[in-house]
């Protein structure tokens, strides 16, 4: 399909600009952009710093302390020895990494006495974002008026490459380019990666995951969600892989931290990473998720769940091999769970129905505008059913496949062996390498139980293939008498990739034809019918549909921005640096109910329950609140402050952010939100949406009065008043 580019790339930054922000607290703003957008309002809410402290390139700015945490959290550095906070949720899988039935850090927590004592963590990454650079002119510059999605694309590319490869030419930094507003605006980011990230303290899980699955998503909290790391450098403070002789990083920038607490109606500042929203999609999208996408998500995790859980409350050692996996199961589907709530409560169907109601009025009356938009919703709506089928197929893939059982990814990462070994003009000595790298991972069952993997198989088998129907009719059962579980039954009893001895076995003695050993091993077999099932027949023909739907979704982002001005628009997030503004407010969650803005030890202390594990407390904790002991921690009345809510707009990926008062000192840990505060990564509502931090004077009082580690907390720069 060719697809006009509507508008020149000049006037959508004009519009960008001049759009009138709302007061409210919606939108994740870039920060190399707030001076011009939304720097006035930030300032009206309370806000005393200047936007080049929060973002400047020539001097050391408050972005030099926001740092993104193995590309997926974000954290932020106190000290000037590289300290970095982040959330013990955010640092979970190293923490769960370093543990062990003898060392159980998990259960117990974990405090470096010195810098000998911090833990290496292999393959870790913390990227400090050095410039942030408008490059939409550049990409498109050479890009004819008539282009087609393909040459766009192609194009895009191109330029990607060469604007990528100039700008970190001659130096250590690396670069990537992404694209806001559907494709409207495109800006390079230059960054600064760090690879020797070391484990320096986490609390009990008790105290870092209080609550666990039960208090996940909810307010009020009582979780002390953070852990501490540090970033270390070569002897030039200079990334460098880990190295006995590295040495504590020093930062350009590191925060102060303020003793000084929240009030309500305080401003708050979130600095981070947000991973993904979808705030324009259309009310039939929305539909789609509520009706369709959600129910099948949860359907599956509920089977894989409802199995991991009985296996990690039966057995000590289950519970360390399957926590880090179980929480990102039990995360997303909470989070599903309450994002449909929200989104259905609050009308956000009918909401962007109105709203298209609105658009579609203003086109038709607008002889330009309808020439140009007047067919462009029937065409999205056309493509959405055209998409619909695919989009599961998809989402049963990546549950099943990516979340589900793990030997079908595991066996399925043998298939490079295979084809390595069928290719005649692949040396043996290559295989042999192949061989001797994978024999170096069998690590991996460490945090495997074959009882559990199959118990998953079974619990979710025939969701899948319902939501597959002809892969259901190819898959090759013994005789027609065979039922699913018994199945699954032969495959394990016939598999070697459940079995670490047997699977070194063979790889100790593989031989080039021994891949006809692989290819008949169900495990394999059913792994590479589903994968290829996905990527040689349902991906290609999502695929198809990509350029009709980003030049789709492209011009209905430039529509949006130019039929209704009225609005503010900010991009979506997509895993880059943001800056979102707010201020410390409780809620009303349903008719009846206020909720107060902050939590205490006190109400750790009343939801103590020793019958259940999510509710366990150490004993040094309740001590240290039957004695009142929380030195400068406390708040002006004495109490100790646990949690606050705010009104930022935050998603997935903030966890970990620094949040900030009106000054740019640390008040807090941004590491949730309400329940129903996420139907936002769809639909804001400010009357509801709030993220959930943890206060930095918990976080300080468990460092230092609780773990006995109070030699980090003198590394960093406390404020008061
Ligand atoms: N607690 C959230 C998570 O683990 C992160 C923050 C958010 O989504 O608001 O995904």
């Amino acid at each position: 399909m060719k697809m006009k580019i509507v508008g020149s790339i000049l006037s959508l930054i004009a519009i960008f600009s001049t759009t009138t922000p709302i007061s409210a607290t919606e939108g994740m703003w870039i920060p190399s952009m707030i001076k011009s957008l939304v720097s006035d309002d930030m300032a009206a809410m309370g806000m005393k710093i200047s936007a080049e402290e929060l973002y400047a390139i020539n001097q050391s700015s408050v972005k030099d302390a926001v740092v993104h945490f193995n590309g997926g959290c974000t954290s932020v550095l106190v000290s000037d020895k590289g300290l970095l906070l982040t959330n013990h949720h955010c640092g979970y899988s190293r923490i769960q990494a370093h543990s062990s039935l003898e060392n159980n850090y998990l259960k117990d927590g974990f405090w470096a006495a010195n810098h000998d004592a911090e833990l290496e963590n292999p393959d870790m990454t913390a990227t400090i974002i050095k410039e942030i650079r408008d490059v939409t002119s550049e990409i498109l510059k050479d890009l004819p008026a008539d282009a087609t999605e393909v040459e766009r694309a192609a194009m895009i590319k191109t330029q990607t490459e060469k604007i990528v490869a100039e700008a970190t030419e001659g130096s250590h930094y690396s670069a990537y380019i992404r694209p806001f507003y559907y494709g409207n605006q495109f800006l390079l980011f230059i960054n600064e990666e760090y690879k020797d990230i070391r484990l320096v303290g986490a609390p009990p899980s008790s105290i870092g995951k209080y609550g666990f699955d039960t208090d996940n998503w909810v307010w009020p909290r009582h979780t002390g969600d953070f852990s501490v790391f540090r970033i270390y450098a070569d002897k030039d403070n200079k990334p460098a892989e880990y190295s006995e002789d590295n040495v504590p990083f020093k930062p350009n920038y590191h925060l102060p931290v303020s003793l000084d607490g929240v009030d309500e109606n305080d401003f708050t500042l979130v600095y981070g990473f947000p991973g993904r929203t979808e705030n324009y999609i259309t009310g039939n999208n929305v539909e789609e998720v509520l009706e369709v996408i959600n129910p099948l998500r949860l359907a599956m995790r509920e089977a894989s769940l409802g199995v991991i859980d009985k296996g990690m409350a039966g057995s000590e050692l289950t519970k360390i091999q399957y926590a880090a996996k179980q929480s990102r199961i039990s995360n997303a589907y909470k989070k599903w769970i309450g994002q449909s709530k929200g989104l259905i409560r609050h009308r956000a169907v009918a909401k962007k129905d109105s709203l298209e109601n609105v658009f579609q009025d203003r086109v038709r009356d607008n002889e330009e505008w309808n020439e140009k938009y007047g067919s462009l919703l029937l065409e999205m709506s056309s493509l959405d059913v055209q998409l619909k089928p695919h989009n599961i197929s998809r989402d049963y893939f990546i549950e099943f496949y990516y979340m589900g059982p793990e030997i079908l990814r595991f066996s399925g990462g043998f298939n490079e062996l295979v084809e390595m070994s069928k290719n005649k003009n692949v040396p043996d000595e290559e295989i042999e390498a192949w061989v001797k790298e994978r024999l170096g991972k069998l690590g991996y069952f460490k945090n495997y139980d074959a009882q559990v993997d199959e118990d998953i198989m079974k619990a979710q088998i025939r969701h899948f293939l319902d939501g597959q129907p002809p892969l259901l009719f190819t898959i090759k059962l013994k005789d027609k008498k065979e039922s699913l579980n018994e199945f699954v039954d032969r495959i394990y009893e016939e598999t070697i990739f459940d079995d670490e001895a047997k699977l070194k076995d063979f790889l100790e003695g593989y031989k080039r034809n021994d891949y006809k050993k692989i290819e008949k091993d169900l495990a394999f077999a059913f792994s590479k019918r589903i994968s290829d099932y996905y990527y040689d027949q349902t991906r290609p023909k999502m695929m198809n549909y990509v350029p009709t739907q980003d030049s789709l979704m492209r011009v209905w982002m430039s529509a949006l921005m130019e039929v209704i001005p009225e609005k503010t628009y900010y991009p979506d997030a997509n895993g880059t640096l943001r800056i979102t503004f707010g201020k410390v407010e409780g809620y009303s969650p349903f008719d009846g109910a206020d909720y107060l803005h902050y939590t205490t030890l006190e109400g750790v202390i009343a939801k103590e329950d020793p019958t259940n594990p999510e509710y366990n407390l150490p004993g040094k904790l309740k001590e240290l609140y039957e004695e009142k002991d929380y030195g400068q921690y406390a708040d002006e009345s004495g109490e100790m402050r646990v949690c606050f809510i705010a009104s930022n707009h935050t998603s997935g990926g903030n966890s970990g952010s620094p949040v900030f008062n009106d000054k740019g000192e640390l008040i807090g840990l941004n590491f949730d939100r309400t329940w129903e505060s996420t139907m936002s990564d769809i639909m804001f509502n400010p009357t509801i949406c709030r993220n959930i931090t943890v206060d930095i004077r918990y976080v300080l009082f468990i460092m230092d009065k609780f773990a006995g580690a109070g030699h980090l907390v003198e590394e960093m720069d406390l404020v008061k008043g």
